[in-house]
């Protein structure tokens, strides 16, 4: 499903955040990314998303080869690949429906397309009492699952979430492992970068720690004990 072959990414700056970084991810597997901060996680998925391209070697997502792709099929990509943020990035002016609806608005859904899923999604998140409401009308943890609902909206095929726990108490944060364990369950990748231990021995997953923009470390569901 996503495939790094030899990747370096080096900023403007001249920093190199990625260092030959080689690395392939199958369709249907729930992936933590670990490491300390400045690592290089965020970048690692900065670029299966095309928000940055690689300085040097190959990223191919589904059938997207993200070196060689045109501009203009970039929202073809990101109909594959939701992300979700720490800080949940919500549009604060629009209500939770119209957050999610004008996701798939981008996307010339018909009305009644976008009413239907809009009303799944945000079952699926049990959030669907909390349809008219504003953003700062919510929890950090509804917030999240708003933007969650979101994000798979458009039935990617791939969830990036970079900390989605970050900003969210344990219990919360419970809850919104379980949302992404059952879309996992419906057969979306999930790649989650998070620097929650206890999460992350919980709820066993494949395990790829990133030191100094190199994977240290990748191991299978369960076989690695997590230190944060
Ligand atoms: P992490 O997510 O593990 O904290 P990042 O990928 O955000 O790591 O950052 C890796 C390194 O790249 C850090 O040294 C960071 O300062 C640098 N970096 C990240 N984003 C940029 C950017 N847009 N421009 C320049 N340097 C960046
Ligand atoms: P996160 O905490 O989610 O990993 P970062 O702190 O890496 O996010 O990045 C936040 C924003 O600042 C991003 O848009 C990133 O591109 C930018 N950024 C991060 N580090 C640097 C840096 N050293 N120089 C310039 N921009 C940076």
């Amino acid at each position: 499903m996503i495939e790094m072959k030899n990747v370096s990414k080096v900023y403007g700056n001249g920093i190199t955040a990625i260092h030959d970084l080689s690395v392939q991810i199958e369709q249907g597997e729930f992936v933590y990314v670990v490491g300390p901060s400045g690592a290089g996680k965020s970048t690692f998925m900065r670029l299966m998303y095309r928000e940055v391209l690689p300085t040097k070697g190959t990223v191919s997502v589904g059938d997207f080869d993200i070196n060689e792709m045109k501009e203009k099929n970039v929202p073809f990509l990101r109909r594959q690949v939701g992300v979700v943020f720490q800080d949940f990035k919500l549009l604060p002016t629009l209500t939770v429906f119209e957050n999610i609806a004008y996701a798939m608005e981008v996307l010339e859904k018909s009305t009644r397309q976008i009413e239907a899923r809009v009303e799944e999604v945000l079952k699926l998140v049990k959030l669907e009492h909390k349809t008219d409401m504003y953003p700062n009308e919510l929890s950090g943890g509804e917030q999240q699952r708003v933007a969650i609902a979101r994000a798979i909206a458009n039935m990617p095929r791939v969830l990036v979430a970079d900390e989605p726990t970050g900003n969210l108490d344990p219990d919360t944060s419970a809850g919104i492992m379980k949302i992404l364990e059952t879309i996992n369950a419906q057969g979306t990748t999930i790649i989650m970068a998070t620097h929650n231990s206890e999460i992350v021995n919980k709820y066993k997953h494949r395990v790829i720690v990133i030191d100094d923009g190199r994977i240290t470390r990748d191991e299978e569901k369960g076989g690695y004990t997590y230190e944060n």
